[in-house]
């Protein structure tokens, strides 16, 4: 009998796109992928360290898997495994810590997967592989692993090299490492003859992109590597193409134009700008100050396309004060965005800004959380209502959660719509006429399948 091997995933679509990897290699390797922790021989737990938060649940999550197995009473325990960012960071320490861990596997180490579990199977203890990527490793991933039938996650490029002061990804990915133009362009041509009508390349920063080899990209200008990319991965066909995230000093003017050339680059662009202050901006060593980024903001807004325009930021970083706040509020009014994600700063250890004096105090760091988030809604409202009387196209994923009479998906502009419909199926790309905005969703009718 073939041994069952479970994988539980922590964290950013980057963990998603390594799991299916390492799916993918497990079942070639002869293994079978189980859905449930109780059924598994062997159980991978793969992890996120963004937060200190998301490490302590992986260490309960442990504690679960092995008190379930003692409940049930079964005979052989799973093996163990703990894999992504904390396995890099935590290393060694994680058998100190917790002795029912059998194998820890670095983030480069996901093609190596099978090997290490028959390591650990044959009876070696505490197998342990926090190793470089070997060169020429396979990126391909069997459909059957695939999250969606419609939707892939395509990685361009992994690691980082920015080191922002309060983020710990490149002490967990390691430096930036992008992949041949050529394979991924492949893999989108494969994904597009599977049926799939979307895909997102991804990496911590798809616009830093620079393979080693011009492979693939021979017959594309562009200025940037990235916006070569862009429009050799637009010239597959595929139906829609998005990408996430970018950074903004890697941000080229050229991306915008490729955007306006071919049409199935999604109208959605994700530049996260953190602050608004530009003294916060140095001590978080981001590379950019609000200057630069809105010259960025005003050559995507002044595009011949409506481009949708999301990001991220941090409040309550060590030392930012009353008028540092008031400064960011000053630039997320200028930016008008489609969308914010925000997030108390939260100390991570190992990290440059964990040695920062001048905390901001819990209290003030929630008061300015709720103040950004009143200006971000009301902004974005005046956002949705404008999408009111329009059409837009939606590649439908499900049903709604609320109600069995409709159907959900995303539009181009990655805005989520909920509509009504009986005749549509998850995979289809309809047209929508929205006639409601709600706070973080557009709802519609639908008018018409588009040739699928
Ligand atoms: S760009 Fe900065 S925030 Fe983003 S992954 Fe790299 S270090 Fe972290």
């Amino acid at each position: 009998m073939k041994s069952k091997v479970y994988i539980e995933t922590f964290g950013c679509q980057m963990n998603v796109a390594d799991t299916e990897r390492a799916a993918t290699g497990l079942r070639k390797a002869g293994y079978e992928l189980t859905a449930s922790a109780e059924a598994a021989d062997v159980v991978l737990l793969n992890t996120c360290s963004v937060r200190e938060r998301a490490e302590r649940k992986v260490f309960r999550r442990i504690g679960e898997i092995r008190n379930e197995a003692k409940r049930a009473g079964r005979q052989k325990k799973p093996l163990i495994g703990v894999m992504g960012c904390v396995a890099q960071l935590e290393g060694e320490t994680i058998f100190q810590n917790s002795p029912a861990v059998d194998l820890i596997i670095g983030t480069r180490a996901t093609d190596r997967i099978p090997s290490l579990i028959e390591r650990a199977r044959g009876g070696e203890a505490a197998v342990i592989d926090l190793d470089e990527r070997q060169e020429g490793e396979v990126w391909d991933v069997s459909p059957a692993e695939r999250r969606s039938p419609y939707v892939a996650f395509v990685p361009i490029i992994e690691g980082c090299n920015k080191f922002c002061s309060f983020c710990i990804v490149p002490y967990s990915r390691g430096r930036e490492k992008s992949r041949n133009a050529l394979e991924i362009v492949n893999e989108v041509q494969r994904l597009r003859s599977l049926g799939y009508k979307e895909i997102h390349l991804i990496g911590q920063n798809v616009n830093s992109y620079r393979p080693k080899s011009q492979e693939g990209l021979e017959r594309y200008s562009g200025a940037t590597a990235f916006s070569r990319l862009l429009r050799a991965v637009a010239d597959t066909g595929m139906q829609r193409i998005k990408f996430t995230t970018s950074f903004p000093r890697d941000f080229h003017t050229d991306i915008v134009s490729a955007l306006e050339e071919c049409p199935n680059l999604c109208d959605w662009i994700h530049l996260p700008v953190q602050s608004g202050s530009d003294r916060i901006l140095k001590a978080m060593r981001r590379g950019h100050n609000s200057e630069d980024y809105l010259r960025r903001i005003d050559a995507i807004r002044s595009s011949k396309r409506r481009l949708s325009l999301t990001s991220d930021i941090i409040v309550g970083f060590p030392g930012e004060s009353e008028e540092d706040f008031e400064n960011t509020m000053r630039l997320v009014r200028a930016c008008e965005y489609d969308g914010l994600f925000i997030f108390k700063y939260s100390q991570r250890a190992g990290t440059p800004a964990a040695t920062l004096a001048d905390v901001v105090p819990e209290a003030e760091k929630k008061a300015r959380f709720i103040a950004l988030e009143g200006l971000q809604e009301s902004m974005q409202s005046k956002i949705y209502n404008s999408y009111v009387g329009r059409t837009v196209s939606i590649l439908v994923e499900k049903e709604s959660a609320r109600s069995s009479e409709d159907m959900t998906g995303h539009s181009t502009c990655h805005k989520v719509v909920n509509f009504r419909s009986r005749k549509s199926q998850p995979g289809e790309i309809v047209d929508v006429l929205i006639s409601q905005a709600k706070p973080y969703s557009l709802y519609g009718e639908l008018m018409s399948k588009q040739a699928n």
